[in-house]
């Protein structure tokens, strides 16, 4: 997909949100990284009953930082319990959500139901919750409406990241000079297994280099400051739940 070209996530809701990502390298980026996973072709065209259980799935991580149990799933959607493995199957088909060999949910962007570098502290929810990636990290405030603090470390050298989020920005960035690289995968697969390890916090452009050095020094990507790393965020992610109109 070209900078500017979205589609309809569900009537009058446009993804991605381009007007959230006014800077050229953000805009490069998602480009890229909207079209190496292919989510045109496998997010557009929900059905209104498959909408309705994503939102939960999402509702329930910002509510508890976990994945919510197939009962609560049944009443936040309005769907038969009954129906909701085999709904659940299809938004992993589309790359929404990941399932265990149990069929139990273990990631829906930008959440991820085990550990990850990446901890997000939304306001007012009881427990923090994980996301798969620094840009997955920084849109989750805006995406949930609230505030959050995000808890990370350095790819390179471990040291500690923190970046506090306010509405559609930043309120504080420790360390002040972190960055985060946007990786461009080709290969197919799971974006949440595979894309993820891509796109980490640098506390510095010299990690940063010293990772790209060791990792794979040809790699296609873009280095992001965390400002710009969270528009891409925020345009990928606010949508997920904005209703139309
Ligand atoms: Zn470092």
């Amino acid at each position: 997909m070209q900078p500017g070209e979205s589609f309809a996530l569900r009537p009058g809701v446009a993804m991605p949100d381009w007007p959230l990502v006014p800077d050229p390298a953000g805009r490069a980026a998602l480009s890229a990284s909207m079209a190496v996973a292919g989510r045109r072709q496998r997010w557009s065209g929900l059905d209104a009953a498959e909408d309705a259980l994503w939102q939960a799935v999402l509702q329930g991580f910002i509510a508890t930082g976990q994945p919510p149990g197939q009962a609560t799933l049944a009443t936040a959607s309005g769907l038969d319990a009954a129906v909701i493995p085999a709904r659940l199957q299809s938004l992993r088909d589309r790359d929404l959500l990941v399932l265990d060999a149990a069929g139990r949910i273990t990631a829906a962007y930008p959440f991820s139901a085990l550990p990850t570098p990446h901890r997000v502290r939304l306001e007012g929810a009881t427990q923090p919750v994980y996301a798969l990636c620094a840009i997955d990290a920084l849109g989750a405030g805006g995406m949930a409406g609230r505030d959050s603090m995000v808890e990370s470390t350095c790819a390179e050298c471990g040291a500690r990241i923190h970046i506090a989020t306010r509405g559609h920005g930043l309120a504080a960035t420790s360390p002040r000079d972190a960055v985060v690289w946007s990786g461009i995968r080709y290969a197919g697969g799971c974006a949440a297994t595979s894309g993820c390890a891509l796109k980490p916090f640098f506390c510095s452009d010299a990690h940063l280099d010293a990772w790209r050095a060791r990792q794979d020094p040809d790699g296609p990507g873009y280095r992001l400051p965390v400002a710009v790393a969270q528009q891409v965020g925020l345009a990928l992610f606010v949508p997920m739940l904005r209703q139309p109109g």
